[in-house]
């Protein structure tokens, strides 16, 4: 036999594999689903626990897409692994890169539908913002996303998938045998990009118990915030599960405003949810409710507001974060004037609260919810124009 020889091998191999579509992806599964699918794939119960603790290791720690890398792995599992499984995240198909260093990616995920994840580098750390879901089924007036229909929750293997993307484009997976650096590009998580995450509870859950697992990404709870507009029956569920920090889209302080800006607050008033938000700190004995605060010129935006929001959440740990409106084509607000937001900003400052006002980043790549995608869906739009006119369609 001469260089014909690995012929051979492909022959034997190709047919035991499981057709592509087939092939269960192992992003997503929590350690004991892990476990239970390389049993399932014929792994010995004995060796479960073991070898899902190896693969685990490979895929969170390391980074690795590819079962032939998993070298302490014989080389017969690893042919099983490959015939049984795959380790798949979701597709870039655009990258961004801002003056400021702020990088914006637009993902493809399964049925070619598109999220946006954004990566903000700060002094010492970096915070990625990352979707819950495709579109949302709430309707926040001032939101962009919420004029967008739902298409469907992520999976935990797309929700986790979009920090494994930034960490390959950040190239921050450990080098083995390198030293072990401590300062991390991408230290902090913000659930803040597309969707509702506690409307997709269990997928959201799951993939922050990935990223918070020590033997792999391995982020501290207390990096992770995840905001919600205020579906108050999973709050105390996420104190419970999860234990991140919180962040609630306030954005006005009487139910008549709010019913418009947040309308789940008809189901869910600002009683109600102020009463679930005080018991959250103590659930996860952590410190302070982010309350975010959209500045929306002469809506929501006067001194008696900022005198009824101290009120309202008085006596709960906050931080209050005051976010210049992102106004998009057709939006039916305005931003408030730097001058309101500085007079506002500073009634809530003299009452003893940080109220950083958030920093429009990335603005030459349109870091904003819900935007870069939009933009994409316009110049697809104009492309069909343009042709529609040209009569070419
Ligand atoms: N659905 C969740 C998380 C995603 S939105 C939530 O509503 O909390 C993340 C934050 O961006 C929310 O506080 C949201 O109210 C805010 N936001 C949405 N559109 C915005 C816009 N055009 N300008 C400024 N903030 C916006
Ligand atoms: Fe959905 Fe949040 Fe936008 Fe409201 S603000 S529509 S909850 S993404």
């Amino acid at each position: 036999m001469t260089s014909d020889a690995p012929i051979t091998q492909d022959v034997l191999t190709i047919p035991r594999k499981a057709p592509e579509g087939d092939r269960k992806n192992l992003v997503g599964l929590t350690r004991e689903q892990l476990r239970e699918a390389l049993i399932a794939a014929g792994t010995p119960e004995k060796q479960a626990r073991m070898r899902s603790g190896q693969v685990w290791q490979w895929i969170y720690h390391w980074g690795v897409r590819d079962f032939d890398a998993m070298t302490n792995l014989a080389k017969a599992y690893r042919a099983l692994l490959a015939e049984n499984f795959v380790i798949e995240i979701p597709e870039v198909i655009r990258r961004l890169v801002s003056e400021d260093g702020t990088r914006k990616y637009l993902v493809r995920i399964a049925g070619g539908h598109e999220v946006e994840v954004v990566y903000i580098p700060e002094e010492g750390r970096g915070t990625l913002c990352i979707s819950s879901q495709v579109g949302c089924t709430l309707t926040c007036s001032f939101c962009h996303t919420g004029t967008q229909k739902l298409v469907r929750n992520l999976t935990s293997a797309e929700v986790v998938g979009q920090i494994m993307v930034a960490r390959d484009d950040l190239e921050e997976w450990p080098v083995p045998g390198a030293p072990k650096d401590e300062t991390r590009l991408l230290s902090n998580i913000v659930l803040m990009g597309m969707g509702e995450p506690l409307y997709n509870f269990e997928n959201v859950r799951d993939a922050m118990k990935i990223a918070m697992d020590p033997e792999g990404i391995s982020l501290s709870r207390r990096r992770i915030t995840l905001s919600t507009s205020g579906v108050v029956p999973e709050i105390a569920r996420t104190a419970e599960e999860i234990g991140c920090l919180l962040a609630i889209s306030f954005h006005a302080t009487t139910d008549e405003v709010r019913d418009v800006l947040v309308p789940i607050n008809k189901r869910f008033n600002i009683e109600t949810l102020v009463a679930a938000l005080r018991d959250y700190p103590r659930l996860t004995n952590s410190e302070r409710i982010t309350f975010e605060y959209v500045m929306l010129d002469g809506v929501n935006d006067t001194d008696e507001d900022a005198r009824r929001l101290l009120k309202l959440i008085e006596g709960i740990p906050a931080k209050i974060n005051l976010i210049p409106f992102n106004e998009w084509p057709g939006s039916p607000y305005r931003r408030s004037s730097n001058n309101r937001i500085r007079a506002f900003a500073n009634i809530i400052y003299q009452a003893g609260y940080a109220s950083p006002i958030r920093k429009t980043r990335g603005d030459d790549i349109m870091a904003a919810c819900g935007q870069l995608k939009s933009d994409t869906e316009r110049q697809r739009k104009s492309k069909r124009q343009i042709e529609e006119e040209a009569g070419l369609r």
